[in-house]
């Protein structure tokens, strides 16, 4: 039987609850899932590329078949290298549709041999984003419930 493997990619700055719920879904599904850390020049980034990594490995820790790996470039190249069947994205809201069907299929078109499958979180998560996280630990509000606690704990030391 063909093993199926899943990319997940994004920016996870910082990863949140909704990023795991989705990752708990994807090792479900999928024989091996790697979340992949997009390699941007985002212009005020709340962690470094090598710090949202670290806590990634963290709290997946639990997933032996979930890896965290860092991605520059094209991300059908990226797949093609890690000889990925699957591109894992979430959709919270209609809000997200359009964007990620443009993505979805601008994909295929370079790579049709990839699929994209889309995951919706539980509805306790669908209004959470990282921007909102970054906004509220900027702002020094409540982040319980909305990240892990490891990612908490680096926010309240990085902000204070
Ligand atoms: P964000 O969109 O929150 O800034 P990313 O760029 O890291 O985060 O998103 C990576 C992927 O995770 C995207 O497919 C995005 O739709 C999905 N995602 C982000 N937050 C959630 C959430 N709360 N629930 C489900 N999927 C999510």
């Amino acid at each position: 039987m063909k093993l199926v493997l899943a990319i997940y990619p994004g920016s996870f700055d910082p990863v949140t609850n909704g990023h795991l719920d989705l990752i708990e879904r994807g090792a479900k599904l999928f024989d091996r899932l790697v979340v992949a850390v997009l390699q941007n020049l985002e212009k005020d980034p709340l962690f470094t590329v090598p710090e949202r990594v670290e806590m990634l490995r963290e709290v997946t820790r639990p997933w032996a078949n979930v890896e965290v790996d860092v991605f520059g470039g094209l991300l059908v190249e990226y797949a093609r290298h890690r000889n990925a069947q699957v591109l894992l994205r979430g959709i919270r809201a209609i809000s997200d549709y359009e964007y990620e069907l443009q993505m979805a299929l601008m994909n295929r078109k370079m790579e049709p041999r990839i699929e994209t499958v889309f995951m919706m979180p539980s509805e306790t998560y669908s209004y959470l984003s990282s921007r909102l996280v970054r906004e509220i630990a900027r702002l020094g509000g409540p982040l319980h419930g909305l990240v892990p606690q490891i990612v908490e704990e680096r926010i309240r030391a990085k902000v204070t």
